[in-house]
């Protein structure tokens, strides 16, 4: 596994964070500035800037980072929820260390998007 970046604050936090989960090779910790009610951030132990690399992941890391996301919103109680991955500057990506934003818990719905909301009032 290549060796963490000193200058990388998500491969610090992911040696020595406080984490609401982990399991071999990722952790997940609660978002510093949370978006939703429940704003979960799953991070990788390796360092991998964006998405845009997320082939360097073996097809067994690979599947165990998606699990581990499913496993997380299970573990701090989600149930519906969305997962987002911010890939670039114009995206809104600001930490240059691949993570998935888990977020939910506003039961309220408010976050649904006008046309899919509309889309089913209509069926
Ligand atoms: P991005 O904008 O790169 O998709 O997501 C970065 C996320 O990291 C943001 O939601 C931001 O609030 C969160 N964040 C930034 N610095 C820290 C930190 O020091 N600790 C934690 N727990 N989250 C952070
Ligand atoms: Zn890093």
């Amino acid at each position: 596994m290549p060796s963490p970046r000193d200058d990388c604050l998500f491969c610090s936090i992911a040696r020595e964070g406080a984490y609401v989960n982990k399991t071999k090779g990722f952790v997940a910790i609660h978002d510093i500035n949370p978006k939703a009610k429940v704003h979960v951030l799953v991070i990788p132990e390796r360092h991998v800037d964006t998405f845009r690399e997320v082939g360097e992941f073996s097809a067994k890391e690979t599947k165990r980072m998606l699990e581990f996301v499913a496993e997380t919103a299970r573990e701090v109680g989600l149930n519906d929820y969305r997962v987002l991955v911010n890939v670039g500057r114009s995206a809104g990506q600001t930490i240059y260390h691949l993570h998935w934003h888990l977020l939910g818990g506003d039961a309220s719905g408010e976050d649904i998007p006008a046309g899919v909301a509309t889309a089913e009032a209509e069926l």
